[in-house]
């Protein structure tokens, strides 16, 4: 089956999120921990964690991704920067707590003009900070456009995050499908190339979730511009050869197109779930002779 849903105001609440994620088809979302340029953060509102999770339960949710302030820059040389970037995913992940077993992605940072080495040493060293052994929580690196001197558009550059990290296992990475047919992997033409490749440098388990845009701006062009699914770059074709890919159809997969409203993104899930093609249990067989 396929997991699916889109990024959604966090406003009212948990319970609120998933009722509307049950009226567009889906079956997980995405949400700002806090206003997305970091502002401070709503108090926890036990009633609405406990009747969302049994909501959840009910209407078989697949875990649920958080997502950081994308103003934050863990990698910055500026010492307040940096440390406020400390507070917030430190603070975002003792709440995720309250959440068990979900996930957190969060955008690496750029190093503007410190250079890629500094930028990622400083990422790994706030990862080294805030990451606790205890947690339940996996927190996801996602990977970029490269624009500016945005870090993490490489596999690469995520690898040596990784590398850096103390509790490495708490880590996994979110595929962005707009930022990295923008920072040149070619997932129209070569997808098995590139999965290929994300497979060599970072492996395919760390593999936990995919942000499906489609691109406004080009190939290669280095510029974050989501589209509508099928309306941009990237294209339904390609969009359709990712979402039934073996090594990918099973991952949970998050729309961040730019919508007016709810009814944008259930008609995109609806595009995809027509498209998606339910492999087939090769036990079944097995188990009808048993008969
Ligand atoms: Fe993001
Ligand atoms: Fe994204
Ligand atoms: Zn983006």
């Amino acid at each position: 089956m396929l997991t699916i849903g889109c990024h959604l105001s966090a406003s009212k609440g948990f319970l609120h999120m998933a009722k509307e994620t049950v009226a567009i088809q889906g079956n997980t979302f995405q949400f700002f921990t806090r206003n997305p340029r970091g502002s401070q953060a709503k108090s926890i509102d036990l009633k609405d964690i406990s009747l969302f999770q049994a909501y959840a339960v009910e209407h078989h949710f697949k875990p649920i991704l958080a997502h950081a302030p994308y103003t934050l820059n863990p990698a910055a040389e500026n010492p307040e920067t940096y440390e406020f970037a400390k507070l917030v995913l430190e603070d975002d992940l003792k709440r995720m707590e309250y959440l068990p077993g979900n996930m957190y992605n969060f955008h690496p940072g750029s190093h503007v003009g410190q250079g890629t080495a500094i930028g990622i040493s400083r990422i790994a060293s706030i990862l080294n900070d805030v990451l606790k052994p205890n947690q339940t929580t996996t927190v996801l690196l996602e990977a970029m456009s490269g624009k500016g001197t945005e870090i993490g558009y490489r596999f690469e550059e995520l690898r040596q995050i990784i590398d850096q990290t103390q509790l490495s296992d708490k880590l996994g990475i979110c595929l962005d499908t707009c930022h990295i047919f923008a920072s040149g992997y070619d997932i129209i033409n070569h997808l098995d190339d590139t999965l290929n490749q994300f497979d060599k440098v970072i492996g395919l388990d760390r593999l936990k979730a995919i942000h499906l845009n489609d691109s406004l701006k080009p190939f290669n062009s280095r510029k974050d511009r989501h589209e509508k699914i099928g309306k941009g770059e990237i294209g339904l074709e390609a969009i359709v050869k990712i979402i039934n890919h073996p090594a990918l159809k099973d991952k949970p997969f998050y729309l961040e197109t730019p919508q007016d409203d709810l009814s944008g993104y259930a008609k995109e899930i609806q595009t995809l779930k027509e498209l998606y093609q339910a492999q087939p249990d090769t036990n079944l067989g097995i188990i009808q002779n048993n008969d």
